[in-house]
C-alpha cells in the first residue's frame, strides 16, 4: 500500500504538468511583421462518409486505413496595428489558448468571420448572449451576412451578428488573384462551401499566408483530389471549383496556407503533385 502511495505521488505531478504543458503549448509562425498562432480546438480522425463522390480506389489509395487526422482551429495574429482573430471555433478553448498567447478578449481589435458556421462563431458569444470581444470590429463577406442572417434567419448567426452590428464591416471579396498595393490583409472570394465563404491573405514585407476557413475539411483526401467536395458545402459543384482555383493560386505563388481544418500545427505548403491533385507538407510542429 505504502509503495502504491509513493508510485502515485510521484506519478500525479507528472500527469498535472503534462497536461498543463499541452494545454499552454502554443504554435506561432512568422510572415513579416505578422505572427500567426494557432488556436486549435479540437483535433480529431474524420469520417469518411463526409465525402461526395469519392471513389473506392481514391479512398484506398489517399487513407488506406478508412481515416483521416483532422481539426478545428481558430487563429489569431499579431500584427503591428492590433490583433486580429481569424473565426472563433465552437468557443471551447478559445479564452485560454488567447491567454496562452497573451490576449485578453478586450485586447481583440478585429474579428473576421471566414463564414458563419456553429464551429466558426462558436465563441462570439458569451454565456449571457454578450459579445465575446467586446472592443472588436466584426469583419465577414456581405453575401454570408444577407444569406444566413437575411435570408436564412439562421438563429445562432442571428445572434452573433446582432451582438456586434454597432461595429460591422460587411466587406465584398476580391477575385483569386495577387491584390494590388502592399501589406495587410486581403479578402477573396471563394464560395460554395457557404455563399459568402471567404479566404484572406496576409502579406507583410514580402511574405505571405492563405487563412482559407473551409476550403478543405479532409485534407488527405481533397489535397489529391480536390474535386471531391463535403456534405456540408451548401453548393458541392461550386465549392470543388473554388478549391481548386484557390490550390493552383497558391501552389503557384508559393503561398503557405492556413486551415480551419486542418490538423496541427494547422499550416502548411501546398505543391502541384503531377498527377492532377496537390500534396500538403505541414510545417513541423517542433519548435
Ligand atoms: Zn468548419
Amino acid at each position: 500500500m505504502k509503495k502504491m502511495t509513493t508510485l502515485l505521488l510521484a506519478v500525479m505531478p507528472f500527469v498535472g504538468s503534462a497536461q498543463e504543458a499541452a494545454s499552454s503549448a502554443i504554435y506561432t509562425h512568422q510572415v513579416g511583421a505578422y505572427e500567426i498562432v494557432v488556436l486549435p480546438e479540437n483535433q480529431g480522425q474524420g469520417n469518411p462518409s463526409i465525402l461526395i463522390d469519392a471513389t473506392p480506389e481514391m479512398l484506398a489509395q489517399a487513407i488506406p486505413d478508412g481515416t483521416y487526422p483532422n481539426a478545428v482551429n481558430a487563429f489569431l495574429v499579431k500584427t503591428p496595428a492590433g490583433n486580429v482573430l481569424f473565426d472563433t471555433g465552437f468557443g471551447r478553448n478559445l479564452t485560454r489558448n488567447l491567454a496562452a498567447a497573451g490576449v485578453k478578449p478586450e485586447d481583440i481589435g478585429t474579428l473576421v468571420i471566414t463564414h458563419a458556421h456553429g464551429d466558426h462563431i462558436g465563441g462570439m458569444l458569451t454565456a449571457d448572449g454578450q459579445r465575446a470581444f467586446p472592443r472588436a470590429r466584426l469583419i465577414l463577406s456581405d453575401t454570408e451576412k444577407t444569406y444566413w442572417v437575411d435570408t436564412q434567419k439562421q438563429e445562432a448567426a442571428t445572434r452573433a451578428f446582432n451582438a456586434y452590428k454597432e461595429n460591422v464591416q460587411l466587406v465584398t471579396p476580391g477575385k483569386i488573384e495577387e491584390p494590388a498595393g502592399g501589406d495587410g490583409i486581403f479578402y477573396l472570394a471563394a464560395p460554395g462551401h457557404t455563399p459568402g465563404h471567404i479566404v484572406c491573405l496576409l502579406r507583410s514585407k514580402g511574405e505571405q499566408l492563405l487563412i482559407w476557413g473551409d476550403l478543405a475539411h479532409a485534407m488527405a483526401i481533397q489535397m489529391p483530389f480536390p474535386q471531391v467536395s463535403v456534405r456540408y458545402d451548401t453548393d458541392p459543384v461550386l465549392a470543388a471549383k473554388s478549391r481548386q482555383e484557390i490550390l493552383k493560386f497558391v501552389a503557384e505563388h508559393h503561398i503557405p496556407i492556413a486551415g480551419m481544418h486542418v490538423a496541427f500545427p494547422g499550416m502548411g505548403k501546398i505543391e502541384n503533385n503531377g498527377k492532377g491533385g496537390y500534396r500538403f507538407i505541414p510545417f513541423s510542429a517542433r519548435r
